[in-house]
């Protein structure tokens, strides 16, 4: 496809009308899980699908495009995306993640710590000294999350992976909460971008996937091998449905966080919502590099209530179309309690300190009418208000 068609565009058309052996408007998959050599010695493009699938590889170019790096890799989970960067690490390498990282690396990081495959220090990399520190300490690996999990902070990509750079360290992005469609960290200087496709790319909560993407050819093709080394890479089925997905995520994130924008200000002035997370409100304190980095807020926020968890356990009751449950990203509108679901592997301790109270709750918000999402966290707040007064 040529190189200077927009995002909508490759997302909407990459790979379209290229079969050659029908004609198909839309990709084939193909399942096959090999391939017939042409004759003696004389293999074709495929041989074996853990190694290389076609299905695969277009939802690989059209995430590449999408990010702007050399390559991708489209492997069976978001962790193992993470994992598979590891891949490019020697014993011993030591990795800078963030203070309030994704449970899931969090438990990654430290479990291959713990079996002394790496070093791992997590630091607030908002806290210049902190960060600067770290840095000193020659690190291999710089992880970024922006915006994070569940308080939505964010930091400064661009000033970060320069950093990392100049301390001999390759920066790998977690870009999962905004999709290439709200951010895209190669332009911003980071190596690697890693994705969970279970989420916005895929955006239909059928799918647990996951990518990382390369900026220079050589990670790509030490990523690809080291796939197909230990059998990460995903299904054809699954990649037929993440790309499948992909065909609208402009449409679906432009039209779920301009709701987004709209219910963070309908919380932020209400007296039984104290705080509200969302880098869209000129208060959030990222507000300032959200807005020079990325290219929308996203359609994730979070935000405490009064009432404590009585509180808490009232508003979700009363919530019609909000479900409570975990992950993000997908059409459905959902919301989740940070301490009793996604973090809680965390001490009350540790929530503390990352600033996870137990009256905090996380919004991902759908594609459902913008009224209608309205009303029903209306209800949710009356029902809070009956508490205090009864
Ligand atoms: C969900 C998620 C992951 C893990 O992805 P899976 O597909 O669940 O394995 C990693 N990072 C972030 C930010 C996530 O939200």
């Amino acid at each position: 496809m040529s190189p200077n068609r927009a995002p909508q565009t490759i997302a909407a058309a990459n790979g379209i009308a290229t079969d050659s052996a029908f004609g198909a408007v839309a990709p084939p998959i193909y399942l096959s899980s090999s391939y017939t050599f042409e004759g003696f010695g004389r293999a074709r493009a495929y041989d074996y699908s853990r190694a290389g699938n076609p299905t695969r590889d277009v939802l690989a170019d059209t995430i590449a495009q999408l990010e702007g790096g050399a390559g991708a890799v489209v492997v069976s989970s978001g962790m193992a995306a993470i994992d598979l960067v590891l891949s490019l690490l020697e014993t011993g390498d030591l990795i800078v993640a963030p203070h309030d990282c994704y449970a899931g690396t969090q438990r990654l990081l430290q479990a291959r710590q713990a079996k002394r495959q790496v070093e791992v220090v997590f630091v607030d990399q908002s806290d210049g000294p902190a960060l600067a520190a770290a840095l000193a300490r020659s690190p291999a690996l710089v992880l970024i999350e922006s915006p994070s999990n569940p308080l939505m902070r964010v930091v400064d990509i661009q000033a970060i992976a320069a950093a990392a750079r100049s301390a001999g360290a390759r920066t790998v992005v977690d870009n999962t909460f905004l999709s290439p469609a709200g951010q895209q960290p190669i332009k911003l200087g980071a190596d690697l971008v890693v994705h969970s496709t279970t989420k916005y790319l895929n955006g239909h909560s059928d799918v647990v996937g996951g990518v990382v993407v390369a900026a220079d050819q050589a990670d790509v093709a030490a990523l690809a091998s080291w796939a197909n080394v230990t059998g990460v890479t995903s299904s054809p089925f699954d990649a037929y449905l993440t790309l499948r997905g992909i065909r609208t995520l402009f449409a679906r994130v432009e039209r779920q966080q301009r709701t987004a924008g709209l219910i963070a200000e309908f919380l932020h002035g209400h007296p039984a919502v104290p705080k509200v997370w969302y880098p869209g409100l000129p208060t959030h304190p990222g507000h300032g590099i959200a807005k020079a980095q990325q290219s929308g807020f996203g359609a994730m926020l979070s935000f405490e209530l009064t009432g404590g968890v009585e509180g808490v356990s009232r508003f979700v009751h009363a919530l019609e179309l909000f479900v409570l449950a975990e992950s993000l990203g997908g059409v459905e509108s959902l919301v989740a309690h940070p301490a009793t679901m996604t973090h809680a592997s965390m001490s009350p301790e540790a929530r503390h300190a990352a600033g996870i109270s137990d009256s905090l709750l996380r919004l991902s918000v759908g594609l459902e009418s913008e009224a209608d999402l309205l009303a029903d966290l209306a209800r949710g707040l009356e029902a809070i208000s009956i508490t205090a007064l009864s």
